[in-house]
């Protein structure tokens, strides 16, 4: 079997797992039965979505009604009229399944949530999560999984309190491109991995005065470019090399008198020191598109360009001067990320991307921060 196609049948075999092909035949009605916190047999799992924002709306919406195993039930919203609006055109119970954020922990009353998804404002995570786990739900959390480590620390103790699954929204982990080129880095295509680049930004807007986004209110998203659109750079070079970092340093430069900038920082670029000696180079910003990564060894490198868009990402290889595109299917990340999250439910399994694994990023957000306060190298253990 070439490369290409082992990668194709690797990643074919992962996606119609992860879409649970065939979960309702057979023998897998033992496991649904037995499973502790599955729902009635041929059910779907039952989402609230928390927040009807652009995510939610034009992604998740959508994305879940070409899904086998999950369904959305339930709105939260702010927006009265909005949250109607949907439930009309998504199918949601406009008398039981219409919530706001002041009556949201009595969805400990609606049997038909299983799952509570959180679309809210970073700043706003870890509050939803917690409740939603004190209302014995399970959660999936937008990325990033909090503004700081400490929340983050919270809410995986308040879903393992009440016992229920906390993942977090990585979607490019679902997907085969990003997922290929894990096993690409695994197999060592291009010899012993030795340096990493990964890239991540895009233009951000002039707001208006008046009414400054979320993404630019430091309480609300903890951050700048490195929170919103960089964690996707960092997270690739965790995914890519398999190993945590054990060095950060970073600088950064925000433009005076822009503003967009008030609270928030706009471009940083990063260097990772892994246990095996990776080195990884890395850059996010708000006034610039950036959206790749490379692995790079003695032999060669993979290469993905886009790496992060919702569709049309590319990976290629050029191996000792040859050059190839690795072709794979093209799948909604949002409607693979959700079938395994049902699929974690419906089989008691622990999701490929837990809580743990949000903690990790933030810790190396907060060294990146501290390297730029401090201007010197932070040592993570
Ligand atoms: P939006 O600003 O479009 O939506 C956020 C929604 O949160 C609002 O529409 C509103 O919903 C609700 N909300 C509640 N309180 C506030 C508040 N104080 N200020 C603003 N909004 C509030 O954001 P996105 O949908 O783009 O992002 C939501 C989350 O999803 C973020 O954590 C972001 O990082 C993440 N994200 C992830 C992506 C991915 O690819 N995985 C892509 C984009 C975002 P309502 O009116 O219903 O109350």
């Amino acid at each position: 079997m070439s490369q290409q196609s082992k990668f194709s049948e690797m990643t074919r075999r992962h996606f119609m797992h992860g879409a649970a092909a065939g979960l309702l035949a057979g023998g897998a009605m033992t496991q649904l039965a037995s499973a502790q916190t599955a729902p009635a047999e041929g059910r779907k799992v039952g989402y609230a979505l928390v927040g009807l924002g652009n995510l939610t709306v034009r992604q998740i919406l959508p994305a879940l009604k070409d899904t086998k195993l999950s369904k959305a039930v339930a709105l939260v919203s702010g927006d009265p009229e909005k949250a109607r609006r949907l439930a009309s055109e998504f199918g949601v119970d406009p008398t039981r399944g219409i919530y706001n954020y002041e009556n949201y922990d009595s969805i400990a009353d609606n049997p038909a949530v299983d799952v509570i998804y959180i679309a809210l404002p970073n700043g706003m995570h870890a509050e939803y999560t917690v409740r939603g786990a004190k209302a014995g739900k399970h959660i999936l959390c937008e990325k990033p999984m909090a503004n700081t480590v400490a929340e983050c620390r919270q809410m995986i103790d308040a879903c393992n309190a009440a016992k229920k699954k906390l993942m977090i929204g990585y979607r490019l982990r679902y997907e085969p491109i990003n997922t290929a080129a894990i096993q690409m880095v695994r197999d060592k295509v291009m010899g012993m991995p030795r340096m990493i680049t990964a890239e991540a930004g895009f233009y951000l807007g002039a707001p208006d005065p008046k009414n400054l986004p979320w993404r630019l209110n430091k309480k609300l998203a903890g951050g700048g470019a490195l929170l919103d659109i960089g964690i996707y750079a960092l997270n690739a070079t965790r995914y890519l090399s398999g190993e945590e970092p054990i060095e950060v340093n970073a600088t950064s430069y925000t433009p005076p008198n822009d503003p967009r900038f008030a609270e928030v920082e706009d471009a940083i670029v990063w260097q990772l020191k892994f246990p095996s000696g990776i080195l990884a180079n890395c850059a996010t910003s708000y006034s610039a598109g950036q959206n790749r990564f490379r692995v790079v060894g003695r032999d060669g490198f993979i290469e993905s360009e886009p790496f992060l868009s919702y569709s049309n990402l590319q990976l290629h290889k050029v191996i000792r001067g040859k050059q190839e595109r690795v072709d794979l299917p093209q799948v909604n990340h949002f409607a693979a990320e959700f079938e395994h999250m049902s699929e974690c439910v419906l089989q008691d399994k622990e999701p490929l991307t837990p809580g743990e694994e949000g903690l990790k990023d933030l810790k190396v957000i907060e060294a990146i921060y501290e390297a730029i306060e401090t201007k010197k190298t932070v040592k993570l253990s």
